[in-house]
């Protein structure tokens, strides 16, 4: 991870002119997709995302059904040109890895019990990928969950905090990830605080980590205002069509 040739911060500022607490731009779009029962496409950096939500729907094959409440297919794909060294199409360990932490993050927060023998199925494509894909993939699933009228307790936001060069920073661009010190994706509820999804790379000392997970924290009620306005902005518009 740590390249000693590589300078993080140039004039007390990050390579691509953050502030240690600024997150990269983020656009976010609900409903862009008309087949799916909610969708959401969503620009973060250089990061560019699309989710597409389905049910709840009877789940298939049967054998995988939960008498008792839905379950939940969450499932992170990176397409082949979304990375810089094409990568091999299909499921591997990694997008595996995603997938799940991913869909035990959204099984805290949809109301299950509301749908038994169902599943709720959420497909994540990475179309292109600068760092903190999983974080804006949740956030981008979020959206689309709540495009798709699937009850939920709050709609879940995700956003890493992490450390480079021996200082705290929010949301890890591309060579930060690359050449950084840690990396410490976060999801919670903003309502309630709960965290839904954390996981760390690399090394924080006790202190850092509870700094760092405040500032990921805070990146995260702010990201959960910009799902919010992408909802409000989509039924506005379809309120004013009718
Ligand atoms: N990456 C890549 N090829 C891969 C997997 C990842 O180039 O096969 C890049 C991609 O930009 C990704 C970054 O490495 O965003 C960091 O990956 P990580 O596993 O830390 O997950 P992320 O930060 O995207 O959640």
């Amino acid at each position: 991870m740590k390249n000693d040739n590589i300078k993080l911060f140039r004039d007390g500022k990050r390579v691509d002119g953050r502030a240690t607490d600024d997150l990269r731009p983020i656009k976010i779009e609900a409903g862009v997709l008309h087949r799916a029962d909610g969708s959401c496409y969503l620009e973060w950096g250089g990061n560019k995302i699309m989710v597409a939500v389905y049910g709840p729907r009877e789940a298939i094959p049967r054998h995988t059904q939960n008498h008792l409440r839905a379950i939940v297919n969450a499932r992170y794909n990176m397409a082949a040109f979304s990375v810089e060294d094409r990568k091999r199409p299909g499921p591997d360990r990694r997008s595996r890895e995603i997938s799940k932490v991913i869909s035990e993050a959204l099984e805290k927060i949809l109301l299950l019990e509301k749908f038994p023998r169902a599943s709720i199925d959420v497909n994540i494509e990475v179309l292109n990928a600068e760092a903190g894909t999983r974080c804006a993939g949740l956030t981008a699933a979020g959206v689309a969950l709540a495009d798709a009228g699937i009850p939920m307790k709050d709609i879940p936001v995700a956003c890493a905090a992490g450390k480079i060069e021996g200082q705290l920073v929010l949301d890890l661009g591309k060579e930060e990830d690359n050449y950084g010190d840690a990396d410490l994706p976060v999801a919670i509820s903003p309502r309630t605080g709960e965290i839904l999804l954390l996981q760390m790379d690399g090394h924080l000392t006790f202190d850092e980590f509870e700094k760092a997970l405040d500032m990921a924290i805070k990146g995260c009620n702010k990201v959960s205002e910009l799902q919010k306005a992408a909802i409000i902005q989509k039924y506005k518009v379809e309120l004013e069509v009718e």
